[in-house]
């Protein structure tokens, strides 16, 4: 439905994105790369603010900057940095966006006043948006993103800034919206996506790295997650000389999880993968 063609972004001699090919269906599509990866350069020529150096995005076969008008129409667009004007209050921020995208006068206030209660703001309604928190923003970003009812509906980094009981619930609500539209929901944090992403994009300096379901990308990683209980003498050398390492706790005793493609340590066993090691094994230099 939605394809991405060798599209490059260049600023000067640097490439924020370099020949970036995919290609979207329906459903949850996680964009997942670390900061400066390239994300919100993909997701702002995709919502038409900005143009590429060269390359396309097609929807349905058709080239979206010729579509224009009536391809934007079809996005619902959350941005990483939403610029909310903090005096209006969450109605007017919201009749304000509805008239920005045209929606009917006569449907307006209804429309306004349905996504507030969708995402539970419908007491804090009439409340000024800088006296908001964290969450109540998010779940105003992801209103006005709705409004006029989507088939696309993007997400960049929708959750910074939540709390783990926000996250669950922005989460459940994202998935609840994808039986309806195709998401593309962009984050540098795994957890955000495990659950709910039916494929994962990997990208990294602008590049596309993977992509594909969950199950698909984490076998690759077979033969490559290992632990080690290390003696305590040791503990920081294999960390220093694995970049892609981490502490985990196994049976009250700190324990190395590895990523790497041969044994580790004399005692290293393999265990089961998981996304969070794809993500490590893909971007581990960067993350450290
Ligand atoms: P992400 O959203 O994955 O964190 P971005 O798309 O924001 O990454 O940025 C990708 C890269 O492009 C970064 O290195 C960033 O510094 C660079 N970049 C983004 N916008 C500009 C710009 N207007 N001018 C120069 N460099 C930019
Ligand atoms: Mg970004």
């Amino acid at each position: 439905m939605l394809s991405f063609k060798e599209l490059t972004k260049q600023y000067g001699d640097f490439y924020a994105l370099d020949h970036f090919q995919s290609e979207l269906g329906s459903g949850i599509y996680a964009l997942l790369g670390p900061n400066g990866a390239g994300k919100s350069t993909l997701m702002n020529i995709l919502v038409g603010l900005t143009a590429p150096t060269s390359g396309e995005i097609r929807f349905h076969g058709q080239n979206t900057e010729k579509l224009g008008e009536e391809f934007r129409a079809r996005i619902g667009y959350m941005p990483q940095y939403p610029g909310f004007y903090p005096d209006f209050t969450a109605m007017e921020l919201m009749r304000y966006m509805a008239d920005m995208k045209c929606i009917p006068r006569k449907t307006r206030d209804q429309r306004c006043r349905e996504l507030l209660d969708a995402v539970n703001l419908t007491e804090q309604r009439d409340r000024k948006i800088r006296t908001f928190s964290g969450g109540m923003r998010q779940r105003l970003g992801l209103a006005q993103a709705l409004l006029n009812d989507p088939e696309i509906l993007v997400l960049d980094e929708p959750t910074a800034g939540l709390d783990p009981k926000e996250r669950v619930r922005f989460r459940n609500m994202v998935r609840r919206l994808s039986e309806q539209m195709t998401v593309i929901f962009c984050t540098h944090i795994v957890s955000d996506i495990e659950t709910i992403a039916k494929e994962v994009i990997l990208i990294h300096h602008g590049k596309l790295i993977q992509q594909g379901t969950i199950p698909e990308l984490v076998a690759g990683m077979q033969g490559k997650v290992w632990e080690v209980e290390p003696e305590p003498n040791e503990l920081e050398a294999l960390l220093d000389q694995y970049s892609r390492s981490s502490l985990v706790s196994r049976n009250m005793q700190t324990a190395i999880r590895i990523v790497h493609d041969t044994q580790p340590h004399p005692k290293a066993h393999l265990c089961e993968p998981v996304l969070e090691d794809v993500y490590l094994y893909r971007f581990g230099d960067d993350t450290v």
